[in-house]
């Protein structure tokens, strides 16, 4: 038996990111496993750590370290998360602890509890209290002793996060003695001992041994909770408890089936399917365009999956994880779903995160982080919308979840499905040279065309445009409305906002502690910062000039939604931005609305653009589509056309055909053109000829490194320096650009500015750049502090 463990501690500095040797005090053995979070002793302090690797050796000469204790009964990371988070600190520029952090849900990151209770009576003669926390149970030096009761299940270990989140658990009642008996017990009890009689009645009565202590007391009313208790004191029935999950049971009566598939489905389903049957590993782009069925066919490759008895990963983007496309899984697969974003909470998420590691669910749906879900076995993982860059974690680690995937994906031997209406250059350009393997939908499989889209040009119609809204787009509104179909109107809000400016002198309200102007807000008449929280009320007087002619430029969703209720005085509007799905369940509850057709028009921001699916809507209209054009990023127009046609494809998903009316002041550009005609092919072409000259992805790789801090003199040196450091390591391909100052130069009272890599090969400057992370994080937060980012998503 192993009985030394490599541990990698909870510090973070660079020496220290690497394994330690410590002992497995004998009594743990059992319980320290490979993946186990331990609690170990670290100079003077007591961190937290993971077993990395199990050795009966150490090639230390010094004595070894115990371990104090574990911090849970079974190891929370497998082999392969192991080794996974291996990879992603090298990769990422991180610290292993962050990675294997990362990993786990945040229950278990958090301070939390656990409570060891009695599983059923109490063991009198241990004189042990329960319930007792796992660090209580340590002090008093009972650990051992509950441990190895647990494994007699005498008792039970649960979680308590410090939150108040407990696992949830139900209270069973179980006959203790055979049906007839209670017959005899009832005769000997006097008559007036009601509920007593009643009890006994119950429980002879009840067909099941064991039922829940709701249901028996909502069938028999006269009975309490303290009944019971002296029932369990007559040795009449058990009282026990038992996890259950917070997340509603879905009802699994009438799955759906499978649909027939049609041709080019068939085609791209059967050059999966092999792959799937011989545990092959492959990357495949599924390049289909909006409603051609590719979640159909997710849906199908995952059937072939569990049939294998193998288990499935489906992740979406966090805006495109709406109840419908949840709802989709769970009606094809029932209870083996489990459903991880952020939405849920942390509770929530432990719960799921716990069904999937007892094996209970074998199709995880969801976001960014699901990418970690704790399966075995894996026979496919699929990446729905590919393309978008919520798909990067803006904190570090910075990983992309497609690495990731693809990464697991090969561990597992199996297929990983990238898909898209409009993909990544990066993964286009793979397919291409036959790194992936493309699939092509080019139609609708039902009798849906694709909608007619218009290009409204602004510069003719501003003429007779009524505020934001051009005389065909607002009679084609008018028009639904007398049809009682539906509207989805989106606000392009990249690199826009509202804000107030003076007339009189020009002057914009700005954050204190950004170089940013303050958005409005008229719900509650208060301007805010979204970088950092910052609020004031609206001024009616400019502060420079004392004007009073202070007015609101822009148009944020709530200006849009006031100026179409005025245009058409009845017309009922659900708006879907920033304010309004801030709280938990906001946005599931907005979209039933709209789905319910309590309301006719759906307005809202980026988030509303997909995954929705709705047949009585016919009409989308794109108030704004140049604004993200102009963005200091070299994916704006990506960006922009992937928008466009992704909300385009919102329009006639049922019987009834749709129209696409987009608003741009450049109908003739080319990524607005395109998208016009969901003309993804073309636009490719087109984009990788300017990412070819400005040697850009997926020409070059990139590397961006922020440099922050509170002084901006302070930055600019240190930048400067990093610069410098960097040059020395340079290619003769490499090209540095930089230091300069960020989009937003200073958030929060800190200055930021950016420094980018561009290369064909990262090898001569890893080591630098490795170096550069450590020595700046390791310092306190008021210093300057750099992150490094591999292949950078948002330049904001
Ligand atoms: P995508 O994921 O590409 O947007 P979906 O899978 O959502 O496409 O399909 C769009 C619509 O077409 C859905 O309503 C779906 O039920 C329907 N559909 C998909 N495949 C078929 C098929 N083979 N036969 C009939 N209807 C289909
Ligand atoms: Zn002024
Ligand atoms: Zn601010």
């Amino acid at each position: 038996m192993a009985e030394i463990a490599e541990v990698i501690v909870d510090v973070k500095a660079r020496q220290v990111n690497r394994p330690f040797d410590y002992l497995i005090p004998p009594e743990y053995s059992d319980t320290i496993a490979l993946g186990s979070r331990v609690i170990v002793p670290f100079g003077p302090r007591k961190v937290q750590g993971f077993v990395v690797r199990l050795k009966d050796q150490s090639e230390k000469e010094q004595t070894l370290k115990e371990i104090l204790y574990p911090m849970d009964s079974e190891p929370s990371l497998s082999e392969e998360l192991i080794q996974l988070g291996r990879f992603m600190a090298d990769h990422y520029f991180a610290f292993m602890t962050q990675c294997y952090e990362t990993m786990l849900p945040n229950a278990l990151k958090s301070s939390y509890d656990r409570v060891f209770e009695w599983h059923n009576e109490p063991v009198k003669e241990l004189n042990i209290h329960l319930p007792m926390t796992w660090q209580d149970a340590q002090q008093t030096n009972s650990l051992k002793t509950l441990l190895a009761l647990k494994k007699d299940n005498k008792v039970l270990l649960t979680t308590i996060v410090k939150d108040k989140k407990t696992v949830k658990t139900e209270t069973l009642v179980t006959r203790s003695l055979k049906r007839s008996q209670y017959k005899d017990i009832f005769e000997s009890l006097r008559p007036n001992a009601k509920k007593q009689r009643e009890l006994v009645m119950a429980l002879s009565l009840q067909t099941a041994k064991t039922i829940t202590k709701e249901a028996l007391l909502k069938n028999y009313p006269i009975l309490t909770q303290a009944d019971l208790k002296s029932g369990e004191e007559k040795g009449w029935l058990t009282i026990s408890k038992r996890e259950v999950s917070r997340m509603k049971p879905i009802e699994s009566d009438h799955l759906t089936r499978p649909l027939v598939l049609s041709n080019e489905q068939q085609e791209a389903y059967n050059r999966v399917l092999p792959t799937i049957e011989h545990n092959e590993h492959r990357v495949f782009l599924l390049e289909g365009v909006t409603g051609s069925g590719k979640t159909e066919l997710y849906l199908q490759w995952i059937q072939e999956v569990l049939k294998k008895g193998k288990t499935a990963l489906m992740l979406v983007p966090e805006i495109a994880l709406t109840p419908q496309m949840t709802a989709r899984f769970q009606s094809r697969f029932g209870k083996k779903v489990a459903v991880l974003h952020s939405g849920l909470s942390k509770g929530e998420r432990f719960d799921e995160w716990r069904k999937i590691k007892r094996k209970e669910a074998t199709v995880v749906v969801g976001a960014r982080s699901a990418v970690f879900a704790p399966l075995d076995y894996i026979g496919i993982i699929i990446l729905d919308e590919e393309h978008e860059s919520s798909y990067q974690q803006s904190e570090v680690p910075h990983y992309h979840a497609r690495d990731i995937a693809i990464r697991r994906g090969q561990y597992h031997d199996a297929p990983v499905i990238l898909g898209s209406a409009t993909p990544s250059l990066e993964s286009r350009a793979r397919a291409q040279k036959k790194v992936y393997d493309l699939l092509q939908l080019k139609h609708r499989p039902t009798k849906q065309s694709l909608p007619e889209v218009h290009l409204v040009d602004m510069r003719d119609a501003l003429l007779d445009s009524e505020g934001h809204f051009s005389q065909p787009l607002l009679k084609a509104i008018k028009d639904r409305l007398k049809k009682e179909e539906q509207t989805v109107l989106l606000l392009n809000r990249r690199g826009f906002s509202s804000y107030v400016m003076c007339r009189s002198c020009g002057h914009v309200p700005m954050c204190p502690n950004c170089d940013i102007s303050l958005t409005l807000h008229l719900d509650d008449h208060s301007l805010k910062c979204h970088y950092c929280g910052h609020q004031e009320p609206v001024q009616k007087v400019c502060p420079q000039c004392g004007s009073h002619d202070m007015r609101y430029v822009g148009s944020g969703t709530q200006q849009i939604e006031r100026e179409l209720k005025q245009l058409i005085p009845d017309i009922r509007v659900t708006r879907m931005d920033w304010d309004t799905t801030r709280k938990k369940n906001q946005h599931q509850h907005l979209l039933e609305e709209f789905a319910d057709h309590r309301t006719d028009v759906l307005l809202g921001t980026q988030m509303i653009a997909k995954g929705l699916d709705y047949p009585n809507v016919t009409l989308v209209g794109v108030i704004n589509a140049d604004t993200g054009l102009y963005l200091p990023d070299f994916r704006a127009f990506e960006k922009t056309f992937q928008l466009l046609t992704q909300v385009s494809g919102r329009a006639g998903r049922g019987d009834k055909p749709g129209d696409v009316y987009i608003q741009t002041y450049d109908p003739s550009f080319y990524a607005i053109r395109l998208a016009k005609n969901q003309d993804y092919e073309t636009f490719y072409e087109r984009e990788m000829q300017l990412r070819y000259r400005g040697k850009y992805p997926p020409f070059y790789y990139t590397t961006l490194l922020s440099i922050s801090a509170p002084l901006e003199q302070e930055a600019l040196r240190v930048s400067y320096r990093l610069k410098a450091q960097i040059e020395k390591h340079i290619s003769e391909d490499m090209i540095l650009l930089g230091p300069s100052p960020k989009s937003i130069a200073r958030i929060n009272n800190r200055y930021y500015f950016q420094i980018l890599l561009k290369y064909k090969k990262i090898d001569c400057i890893e080591g630098v750049l490795k170096k550069i992370v450590s020595d700046t994080q390791a310092k306190n937060k008021q210093d300057v502090y750099v992150k490094v980012e591999r292949e950078p998503q948002n330049f904001m």
